[in-house]
């Protein structure tokens, strides 16, 4: 670990002098800073300032498209697939906008049992599913955070015919550093948590009960997962409480601070925008809504100011938004999710149980259809993960480009498994379709690499990766 500041605080005063400076960025100045961009090796806060005032349509044309050549650069076709598992909506806090929140009577409770979330994670098997987001509110039954620990070894222990989920990554309330050394011994992929808010006093408007309200234990969260040796974390922002441009900053100093305390960055970064939520007022007008377009653009620059780190990307977005958005720098989304404990294996979603409303409701098979059909490669691969490649010996590869080799042929892999395994024939045809079409474009050493994973796999072998 290097030495460095052991406390992360936010400088509000630093970001609203860069956001007033960028303002007199013109073109000439922001086509340097494209021009650096696309060396993907990330911007300096006040280069991303100056990106946040793009707005006329030929600047913007040129973001996009420089956005999408390192996109593609770095991440190439793959696109990797998840899904969320609700164990609880038990909540003691005061969120404004969550459904969830504590004095909502809006919402029907549900602690899942250890049964229930078995039976979840079957259903999510048998649809293909391979890595798993487990989510809860902030307030567990009785055995307390036992509980999460529990659901954790529930879900590793469940296997149907050829599958079995290989990576869980957790999104529950912040924890002490015994009990993410705990987490950590349960084998977690990602620690998940959003700051929600950067900006402190939107921070205390919308937090009005419960632990969440103490701004600085959720800030300070991160610091002390990987303390406990939590590898990868993943951040994030719920875009619509406060101004995003403020809030990308403030995002880019919670990563400077990561990375000058523990020489390395979170591994990813979702970036959700506040949806209806039941009984929530607040989630029904955003204090500062996020058009569409902007959030394209808050996509792009992410991608170029750390153009390494995973970008996130829920089923909150609609599909056509979804599409739009995966070639600007998102490298993974969920898909055939249900916000509702109980949600997969009872079928049909219940509005009076889940968290806000999904903008993407299609099932895991018709998602993965769609995105074989615009090229990219839907992937399941967990290799990093399991072959000890987090955290710094992760970007160690990533950087030079070398985990191409890896992501490639495991992306294909897992794909190919799918499609044995869980595709519908129409899925089928497409996958296999672009499995060619990639094989062809790869060059000589990934084709090798891929060809002998696709044949173990075709053989009959599963979960074989490099
Ligand atoms: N309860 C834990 C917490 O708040 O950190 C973890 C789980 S919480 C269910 C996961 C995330 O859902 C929150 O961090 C928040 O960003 C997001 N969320 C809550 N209400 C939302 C809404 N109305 N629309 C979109 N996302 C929402
Ligand atoms: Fe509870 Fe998390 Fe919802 Fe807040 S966002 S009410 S902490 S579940």
């Amino acid at each position: 670990m290097r030495t460095g500041t052991t406390t992360v605080e936010i400088r509000e005063s630093e970001i609203y002098q860069a956001l007033e400076r960028a303002e007199q960025c013109d073109p000439a100045c922001l086509r340097d800073v494209f021009a650096k961009a696309r060396a993907a090796r990330g911007l300096h806060p006040s280069e991303v300032a100056t990106l946040t005032t793009v707005q006329e349509p030929d600047l913007l044309e040129e973001l996009f498209a420089t956005a999408r050549e390192v996109k593609h650069t770095i991440y190439g076709k793959r696109l990797v697939l998840f899904a969320p598992l609700y164990i609880s909506n038990l909540c003691a806090n005061e969120c404004l906008y969550c459904a969830f929140r504590a004095s909502n009577r809006e919402v029907k409770r549900r602690a899942l049992t250890q049964e229930e979330i078995a039976r979840e994670v079957k259903t999510l098997i048998e649809q293909g599913h391979k890595r798993i987001l487990l989510v809860a509110g902030e307030s567990y039954p009785r055995q307390g955070f036992q509980y999460v620990l529990d659901s954790l070894a529930t879900v590793y222990s469940v296997k149907s015919g050829p599958g079995e989920v290989r990576r869980v990554n957790v999104n529950i309330a912040p924890l002490t550093l015994d009990e993410f050394r705990l987490l950590k011994q349960a084998r977690i992929g990602t620690y998940q948590l959003f700051q929600e808010t950067y900006h402190r006093e939107t921070y205390a408007r919308v937090h009005r009960g419960g632990k969440k309200m103490d701004y600085d234990w959720r800030l300070s969260a991160m610091d002390r997962a990987m303390e406990a040796g939590i590898d990868d974390v993943g951040i994030g922002i719920l875009f619509g409480l406060a101004d995003w441009r403020f809030e990308i900053l403030a995002l880019l100093q919670h990563i400077a601070h990561l990375e000058a305390r523990f020489g390395v960055g979170p591994h990813t970064i979702s970036v959700p925008r506040l949806e209806p939520a039941v009984g929530s007022a607040l989630s029904q007008h955003p204090p500062h809504p996020v058009s569409d377009l902007d959030f394209r653009k808050i996509v792009a620059i992410l991608r170029l100011a750390v153009p390494y780190t995973g970008i996130i990307m829920s089923t909150r977005e609609t599909a056509q938004l979804r599409r739009e958005t995966f070639a600007l720098g998102v490298s993974q989304i969920s898909a055939g999710s249900r916000t509702n404990p109980g949600g997969y294996a009872e079928g049909e979603y219940d509005p009076e149980a889940e968290q806000f409303s999904l903008g993407d409701h299609r099932a895991l098979d018709e998602v993965i259809r769609d995105v074989a059909q615009m090229g990219y490669i839907p992937s399941f691969c967990t290799a990093c993960y399991r072959l000890g490649r987090t955290g710094g010996d992760f970007m160690d590869l990533a950087k030079p480009g070398e985990i191409k080799h890896h992501c490639d042929p495991n992306a294909l892999s897992t794909f190919q498994e799918y499609l044995l395994d869980y595709a519908s024939p129409a899925t089928r045809e497409v996958g296999e379709r672009l499995i060619a079409q990639t094989l062809a474009g790869m060059d000589s050493r990934t084709r090798k690499i891929s060809e002998r994973l696709l044949a173990q796999v075709k053989e009959g072998k599963r979960d074989v990766y490099c």
